[in-house]
């Protein structure tokens, strides 16, 4: 499978190295909680955990910044984010393989769920 096969099935490019929105691809910033970083699209209102302390720079923030990061990511979703379709990103072609299969996987489902909703609405 290659990148372009890919971009191409999903709708969108992942460039960021700590995944995209599934609805866009894109991440516009990442917010903490105290030691936990939260990626977040801000036009699908979706956000997901990208992990702990993997930063230095919520020692630097206060209970105030926190607070306001909160305001943001309670209005937001958490999301499965779609890894970066870029295959250097990656230990090995099987890796790539591997991800990319459930990111189509799972673009496929949410694909098809959205027509379901349509549907019912119709
Ligand atoms: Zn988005």
């Amino acid at each position: 499978m290659t990148e372009e096969e890919v971009v191409a099935r999903l709708g969108f490019a992942v460039g960021d190295y700590f995944g995209g929105c599934p609805e866009c691809g894109k991440q516009d910033s990442i917010l903490n909680i105290w030691s936990s970083h939260w990626a977040v699209c801000r036009e699908h209102k979706n956000k997901w955990c990208i992990g702990a302390n993997l930063f230095s720079c919520w020692r630097e923030e206060d209970e105030f910044i926190w607070r306001q990061n909160w305001e943001t990511l309670r209005e937001c979703v958490e999301v499965k984010s779609v890894p970066p379709t870029d295959p250097t990103c990656y230990a090995s072609s099987d890796c790539y393989e591997r991800a990319m299969a459930d990111a189509l996987r799972l673009s496929a489902e949410r694909r098809r769920l959205a027509l379901s909703v349509v549907a019912l609405r119709a």
